[in-house]
């Protein structure tokens, strides 16, 4: 543990330590992730240009504000890989502010972030059926069509990226599979009174 950082920060940064943070290698349209983007973010916490803060109201479980440039978590926990899945979320949005992402809307924003936290969650629960029926969770804000569909590109990512798997995943991560998360984005309520906007990345 570090001393000198509040209790929400060094859950963040234990996050981003975690290997399966290696893995994360993928696009979204004209933006590339890399796991060096994961290792930055880590840098600018620690330099105290991103912050993390705990926010009991924080009602969605997470959220990133890229005006205050902070990471807020309505847990004080790394017990679930939920969790967990929840912080890798959220540090995609603040890779997309600290790399200035002016022109990036939410849809694309949300796209990025649910495929990085699937990618983590596929990558702890490397049984592709299992995972597939664990997160096609369906309920509410249309979650379970989000899930599914960036489920399916995740495990697509990690075949692609292993050797050994590349078999694996055949007719997931297609175009068609991008489409429906980018409309499943755009139907819940969660994100659909904004989709199109953008999110106002501006640099942290
Ligand atoms: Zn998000």
């Amino acid at each position: 543990m570090l001393d000198g950082y509040n209790r929400t920060t060094n859950m963040v940064l234990e996050v981003l330590k975690d290997p399966r943070i290696q893995l994360l290698n993928f696009s979204v349209s004209v933006y590339r992730f890399q796991p060096h983007d994961y290792a930055r973010l880590a840098i600018e916490i620690l330099r105290g240009n991103v912050n993390a803060e705990f926010d009991r109201n924080e009602t969605s479980t997470a959220g990133y504000n890229p005006q205050e440039d902070t990471l807020y978590f309505g847990f004080k926990t790394l017990k679930f890989i939920e969790y967990k899945a929840a912080i890798v979320h959220e540090c995609t949005h603040a890779i997309c502010d600290m790399r200035g992402m002016k022109l990036m809307d939410q849809t694309a924003s949300e796209m990025a972030a649910y495929i990085a936290q699937y990618m983590f969650l596929a990558a702890y629960i490397p049984k592709s059926k299992r995972a597939a029926q664990r997160f096609n969770l369906g309920g509410e804000n249309n979650i379970g069509d989000i899930s599914r569909a960036a489920w399916r590109i995740a495990h697509s990512y990690l075949c692609q990226n292993d050797p050994h798997k590349k078999e694996l995943a055949p007719g997931f991560g297609t175009d068609a599979d991008y489409a429906d998360l980018a409309n499943a984005i755009r139907k819940s309520n969660l994100y659909k009174h904004k989709a199109d906007k953008m999110v106002g990345y501006n640099g942290v």
